[in-house]
């Protein structure tokens, strides 16, 4: 794919599946804007990136809060004129049962998944329009599809991923802008590595294509539906899972 003077922003883009997506939008040659939630990881990954003779800018806005956001995003359309690509990615996971889950921690986990994404696509929308021309691509997930069976406000904000890019893709299809979401099943990356054995081995026996899916299954994933290929793509929620249904 040929990304080529595509100005693109990755949200959660300093490690796991938002480092390769960075990694990969930058391999097609695509001008890519990394965000992360402190300066420290954001400067660790872009030194990552360099190491492999790869070269993106990164930023850390607090991505609940609109006003920074807005001028982050200010600061880049002013910097490269416009921006084609945003890719929402940053994400917070849950598991304890309600009983243990605190009020904080449900709207701490909708402030990140599902605020933020709001805020991002608040503040792009006008750049975007302006062009005629832009592409919104959220991280969802398989328990949007299935739920899952302890830490509710998880697949509860994944849901609301879903709800987001099928309503923005109908209303901003009118504006050229196409909004689809991939949806990961189980994903090698840290916060899987860490998982006991127990737990993992008999997840990855129930998947049907055989294997944990890699960062780059979901890469993949996010530059196709950047693409061109995918013009006539929108309001999507792609299952890249391997057929899981957990
Ligand atoms: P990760 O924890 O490795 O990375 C999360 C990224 O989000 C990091 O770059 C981090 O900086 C960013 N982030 C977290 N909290 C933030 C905050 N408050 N402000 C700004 N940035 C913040 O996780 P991952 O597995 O790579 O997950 C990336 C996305 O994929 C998430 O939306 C997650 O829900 C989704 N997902 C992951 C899996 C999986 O198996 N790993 C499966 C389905 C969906």
């Amino acid at each position: 794919m040929n990304l080529e003077e595509k100005v693109v922003i990755v949200t959660g883009g300093t490690r796991g599946i938002g480092l390769e997506v960075v990694r990969t939008f930058l391999q097609n040659r695509a001008r890519v804007i990394l965000f992360g939630s402190k300066e420290d990881t954001v400067n660790k990954a872009i030194e990552e990136l360099k190491k492999e003779g790869l070269e993106a800018e990164g930023y850390y806005p607090k991505l609940s809060n609109y006003q920074e956001v807005e001028e982050t995003i200010k600061d880049i359309y002013n910097k490269y004129g416009k921006i084609d690509i945003v890719i929402n990615n940053a994400g917070i996971s849950a598991n304890k049962k309600i009983e243990e889950t605190t009020i904080d921690d449900f709207k701490n986990i909708m402030d990140i998944n599902v605020n933020a994404i709001f805020n991002m696509c608040k503040a792009v929308v006008p750049y975007m329009k302006r062009e005629n021309s832009g592409v919104i691509l959220n991280t969802s997930s398989m328990v949007s599809i299935y739920g899952q069976p302890s830490g509710v406000g998880y697949p509860a904000s994944k849901f609301a991923v879903n709800g987001i890019t099928k309503s923005l893709a109908r209303e901003l299809a009118p504006f050229n802008i196409r909004v689809n979401a991939v949806a990961p099943g189980i994903i090698k990356t840290e916060m899987v590595d860490s998982l006991p054995k127990e737990v993992i081995e008999p997840l990855i026996k129930s998947i049907p294509l055989g294997r944990i899916g890699s960062t780059r299954d979901i890469a993949n994933a996010f530059l196709f539906l950047a693409s061109d290929m995918a013009s006539y793509i929108t309001g999507v929620v792609l299952q890249v899972d391997g057929c899981a249904r957990n």
